[in-house]
């Protein structure tokens, strides 16, 4: 029996240096697995480290992507008679991450409900609920339950979340703010509920209010934020309905962007966002003299060079060979990506406020050198 055991727990050792250098591609599992799951499925019982083995085979199974065999795995524990219920909440948990990462996302808050029901609120689980109730766009829910772990930043990044999910047609409506209001409430440096806010204010034409609320949001947003915010509103510009309707609007809001920063203390991001703001709408002066100001503050800021590049481009007397060479490095130059976790180094061109990899909330900067 102990001779049948080790050679168990050999064979998971040999599995688990398999998932951490990985031959070419996954090596199926030998016939000696599947006997030993046999074998284990007969003899686990209330045996702790059996269970705990049992449980770790399933988890190397989802880890390398055997989830009917993981799911089977987890189900044979939790119909066994007399598992002791720590067992059973455990096996009901695993069994949510297998459907979870089979994309089975209903049946995956079936099994997560299950051990909740035995463990209570236990912070793991409660993550893991929140999780899959903001993958399955219950973001309402998933803010609940971030409350409940007491993390004020996802629980308002989810009412906002829940604020657009039911505003997709109007932004005007009273049930939309009333939850952003509730975000800003729990957690005022809310970069997302500031951008939503900004944002209605720009759509609706409300110079005043925008007025208002760019310059609180600046100022309740973290410093290393703010560039978030200029970046969303930009996009939101740019992309806007109001863009095709109303060709004052991108004018006034980079009129107002600008006096807003003009008051701030100088920062290479935030001037560099006024040039663009200004380029965006023609005014080429303004955007040029906001570029030299963004190059004082850092002149190795290449995003600012860039623009500049651009901007003086027609002033110059080229070859057409010349200028064919120089299009293509600038077309490339504005494929780098400019945005980077400071986590975990992912980089996108697009913004993000929770880490698509490393699941980091607000770890987002900009990369200001190239060599980042
Ligand atoms: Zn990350």
């Amino acid at each position: 029996m102990l001779q049948w055991l080790q050679r168990v727990k050999r064979k998971i050792k040999e599995q688990h240096s398999s998932i951490i250098y990985p031959h070419e591609g996954s090596p199926p599992p030998s016939q000696d697995t599947f006997a030993a799951i046999g074998e284990l499925s007969r003899v686990v019982r209330n045996n702790p480290d059996a269970v705990e083995i049992y449980l770790a085979l399933g988890n190397l199974y989802r880890s390398q992507g055997e989830l009917e065999r993981a799911i089977q795995l987890r189900t044979n524990l939790i119909a066994r008679p007399h598992l002791e219920p720590q067992f059973k909440a455990r096996a009901w948990f695993e069994l949510g991450l297998d459907y979870k990462r089979a994309g089975i996302l209903d049946r995956a808050q079936a099994a997560l409900e299950q051990a909740h029901a035995i463990t209570g609120d236990d912070p793991a689980l409660i993550k893991e609920m929140a999780r899959l109730a903001a993958d399955s766009n219950n973001f309402q829910i998933a803010s609940d339950y971030y409350e409940l772990l007491g993390q004020p930043l996802p629980q308002a990044h989810y009412l906002v979340r829940a604020s657009t999910q039911d505003e997709e047609k109007s932004r005007d409506s009273k049930a939309g703010y009333k939850l952003l209001e509730k975000a800003l409430k729990v957690y005022p440096g809310s970069v997302e509920a500031w951008l939503e806010i900004v944002s209605r204010d720009y759509q609706q034409e409300n110079w005043t209010n925008l007025r208002f609320d760019l310059k609180s949001a600046l100022k309740n947003v973290h410093v290393d934020l703010r560039f978030a915010l200029l970046e969303g509103l930009f996009q939101f510009v740019s992309t806007g309905p109001l863009s095709r309707d109303n060709e004052a609007g991108p004018s006034e809001c980079s009129s107002i962007v600008v006096n807003i920063v003009a008051e701030l203390e100088p920062d290479m991001l935030l001037c560099y966002y006024c040039a663009i703001f200004l380029k965006q709408c023609g005014k080429l002066d303004e955007c040029l003299e906001w570029l030299e100001k963004t190059l004082v503050l850092g002149q190795d800021f290449w995003p600012a060079r860039l623009e500049m590049l651009e901007l003086s481009l027609d002033d110059q007397v080229m070859t057409q060979s010349f200028r064919t060479q120089l299009m293509f490095f600038l077309r490339r130059a504005r494929h780098v990506k400019r945005f980077v976790c400071q986590r975990c180094g992912l980089k996108r061109e697009q913004l993000f406020f929770n880490c698509p990899r490393c699941y980091s909330w607000h770890s987002i900067s900009f990369r200001t050198q190239l060599g980042e």
